[in-house]
């Protein structure tokens, strides 16, 4: 496979060599191929170099470079920067030539990709990208990349025993999807999957599916709760179109209905995550959360749930900027149904109403020096003036 790989970028060099010149350098680039860190790149070591190593340290590179040489000596980068390295363009069309090939060693790249599963259990230290042995890529994931401690939680959470890490496909060091895999005793929660930017338009579905169905079989699941359910289970459907068909057909026999079990009860969780309310608060910073986001204060504890109870919920963890949405300091506007800040302004108490009001829904009334909701205000046409409705009844 791999062979196959390096002939397709070498074929395609030599292929742009019939029609654009090679630049003064191009000949100091050498044993050009796929990259081992990252697949999606290209690797090449100069001859500079190679000398080099033999007079510093006496390594005698070989005909044929070990993954290991390549890991270690040569440098990676795009397929396009090499290209625009090694020739020299003159006219349009040769930028354009040189444009298109790139184009096709790129998508071949993507399109080979094969992947492998991991699992992190250092959650914090993957999500800040403090864990170097991986190359992390634009995922659409607002808190990729983030300072460690915005993620303190989870470390919070794994304190006594691991709940919550981090599953993900990569190929080589590249991670191509990502998620969180929580864990209650035997049951598990596959939580949202994030893929990486540049396969974004190509295979979204194909490898949700594929991280899903290896998790199931690594942890032997008959059942796996999963945010992306009707991703996958329509991708399911999708590739095994024939063998789905005929379980349709069979069980309408039956019963007349439809009962095909894809492995997924649910997109939810079915149990709670439990932290010491005294540790919680005493975090700097909160992670954003897709699926455990709204927080219980249970009296002893907090719990992690997926529905917000108006009533019992404390906290929500749906800020990206570190922060938390405290629902005790917020306020709701009682026509709007608005969430305000407490301490910030736009929101106040109306004696009128016995209620709160947002600006936007509220109108002053200069008799009363009061303000009500404005669906109880009545405007005099001839004065100007707003009226409260209750007092022209009585
Ligand atoms: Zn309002």
């Amino acid at each position: 496979m791999k062979t196959q790989k390096t002939n397709i970028i070498k074929d395609s060099i030599n292929y742009l060599k019939i029609f654009v010149p090679l630049s003064i350098k191009a000949a100091s680039f050498l044993h050009i191929g796929q990259a081992i860190s990252n697949p999606l790149k290209v690797s090449y070591i100069k001859k500079e170099k190679v000398l080099g190593l033999l007079e510093n340290i006496g390594f005698v590179l070989g005909k044929y470079p070990t993954r290991k040489d390549r890991e270690k000596y040569f440098t990676a980068t795009t397929i396009e920067k090499l290209l625009n390295e090694l020739f020299n363009p003159t006219t349009e069309d040769h930028t354009q030539k040189i444009q298109q090939v790139s184009e096709s060693i790129d998508k071949h790249l993507k399109q080979s990709i094969k992947t492998e599963l991991f699992f992190e259990k250092d959650v914090s230290g993957f999500y800040s990208q403090e864990i170097k042995t991986y190359s992390y890529n634009r995922n659409g994931s607002c808190m990729a990349g983030k300072p460690r401690s915005y993620f303190k939680l989870y470390d919070l959470i794994n304190e006594d025993e691991q709940q919550v890490q981090i599953v993900g496909l990569k190929s080589g060091g590249l991670v191509v999807a990502r998620a969180l895999l929580w864990r209650d005793n035997n049951t598990f929660y596959l939580d949202r999957i994030y893929i990486a930017d540049f396969l974004q338009n190509s295979s979204i579905e194909q490898l949700q599916t594929e991280l899903f169905l290896k998790v199931k079989r690594t942890y032997k699941l008959d059942n796996l709760n999963t945010f992306n359910k009707s991703h996958i289970i329509e991708h399911l459907k999708q590739t095994h179109k024939k063998r789905f068909d005929l379980l349709v057909e069979k069980n309408k026999t039956r019963d007349n209905k439809i009962k095909i079990y894809f492995c997924i009860k649910y997109a939810y969780p079915t149990f709670e995550i439990e932290v010491d309310q005294d540790n919680f608060n005493n975090i700097g910073h909160y992670p954003f959360a897709d699926t455990f986001k709204y927080v219980i204060d249970t009296g002893s504890s907090l719990n992690f749930n997926i529905s917000s109870d108006d009533d019992e919920t404390k906290y929500i963890l749906d800020c990206t900027a570190g922060e938390i949405t405290n629902k005790e300091k917020s306020l709701e506007c009682m026509d709007c149904g608005g969430s305000y800040d407490e301490e910030e302004d736009g929101i106040y108490y109306s004696e009128l109403e016995d209620n709160y009001l947002c600006d936007d829904c509220s109108c002053y009334i200069e008799e009363r020096g009061e303000s009500c909701s404005r669906d109880n205000a009545t405007y005099n046409n001839y004065s100007g003036d707003y009226h409260y409705t209750n007092d022209l009844h009585n």
